[in-house]
């Protein structure tokens, strides 16, 4: 595999770090730059002059701008929670919109609320003008192909607080990284997945107890279980600060932050 860049764009649970209407020491104290401010969960992989952008929240078009993205080639949607798609809107100006469509990826259930939540981005405007995007439902455990880019899609769910069935979300392996946000329940077939996987970018939302996602120690077992080199822990809320926890964490265990970028070489 040519060798590729891969960018958290946003490492912040659903609310964002600061969260409106808190006052705790990380969401008073930081701001914009800081390792403490997190904007919601994206990424960006870089490959070959290709740029296939993962999750479009609310803060998509501040990380676009900031990281100065002008066009995408697709979107890759992890799941159909506000804080992963409520900003797909933006995304449409990183398209060639009007002359090209471009994919959206996504699993059958986050497929089935797009089209519902974004059906006028799916039609055209008018005549002769195209739509920015048409929808792509990724099957089970399917390897996704964009020329010399394999993306293998893997599957596990989350919990949710205050509804009865998990959520399906779906997570993606380049070579030797693989970026899993929102976990909470997965089965031995991930575990196979991801063997072989050196940096391991991993949803875990704080260190104490969660319905809907990893705690950091659920993360790091987690992480021994698939013998990562490298874990990266992401999706953290506001009981995190960067560099009190991070001085807490294992050695091969490190901290998201927005802007966090490595090199993938096989
Ligand atoms: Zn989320
Ligand atoms: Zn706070």
């Amino acid at each position: 595999m040519k060798k590729a860049t891969f960018t958290l764009l946003g490492v912040g649970t659903s609310s964002g770090v600061p969260r409106v209407g808190c006052n705790c020491s990380v969401c008073h104290d930081c701001k914009p730059g800081s390792k403490n401010f997190r904007q919601r969960v994206a990424a960006l992989l870089e490959i070959d002059g290709k740029k296939l952008l993962i999750d479009a929240g609310p803060d998509i078009r501040n990380q676009l701008l900031e990281h100065k993205v002008e066009r995408i080639d697709a979107l890759l949607v992890t799941h159909n929670h506000f804080d992963h798609i409520a900003g797909i809107d933006d995304v449409k100006w990183a398209t060639d919109y009007r002359r090209e469509s471009i994919p959206i990826y996504a699993n059958r259930p986050t497929i089935v609320d797009l089209k519902k939540r974004i059906g006028y981005l799916l039609k055209p405007v008018a005549m002769g003008v195209l739509p920015a995007f048409y929808l792509r439902e990724i099957k089970k455990w399917e390897v996704l192909e964009f020329d010399s880019i394999k993306v293998q899609t893997l599957f596990y769910s989350q919990q949710n607080e205050g509804h009865s069935r998990p959520t399906q979300v779906c997570g993606f392996r380049i070579g030797n990284l693989a970026f899993l946000t929102d976990i909470k329940q997965y089965d031995a077939r991930l575990i196979r997945a991801l063997k072989g996987v050196k940096t391991l970018i991993v949803g875990a939302i704080r260190d104490g107890e969660s319905v809907a996602h990893f705690t950091f120690d659920e993360a790091y077992q987690f992480s021994k279980l698939v013998k990562a080199k490298k874990s990266v822990f992401i999706h953290l809320d506001h009981t995190v600060d960067y560099h009190l926890a991070s001085k807490r964490l294992p050695p091969n265990v490190e901290l998201g932050y927005d802007g966090w970028k490595t090199e993938i070489d096989g």
